[in-house]
């Protein structure tokens, strides 16, 4: 299952943020589980987990961030500027900063 949460900016703007395994791995265990993590989210990717995410961003109008391409997001609307790797480090040390949802293909096939 994929690891979406969402970022709301505090100007109204929002993304849906999908976190690759293969960075959340690397933060919690300190650089090691990166291999692990990849082997993850290329059978997330294959089951079309994320192509769902991303449509899901879309028909709720928001952005779709995939921050393993970049984990440092700025704002359009305000310029404000937020480091996910930063965020997700202070999640790990005070759990429930980030909203996690998981992408199960199997919800919208019905
Ligand atoms: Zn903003």
């Amino acid at each position: 299952m994929a690891l979406i949460t969402t970022l709301q900016c505090s100007c109204g703007r929002e993304w849906l943020i999908y976190v690759p395994k293969k960075l959340l791995y690397k933060e919690i265990f300190r650089g090691g589980g990166v291999e692990l993590g990849k082997l993850m989210d290329e059978q997330k990717e294959r089951r079309g987990e994320i192509a769902l995410a991303q449509e899901g961003a879309e028909l709720r109008g928001v952005k779709f961030r995939d921050i393993s391409i970049s984990e440092i997001i700025q704002c359009d609307d305000c310029g404000r500027v937020f480091d996910m790797l930063r965020i997700i480090d202070l999640d790990i040390k005070y759990p429930g900063v980030l909203d996690y949802q998981e992408v199960k293909v199997a919800q919208y096939e019905a």
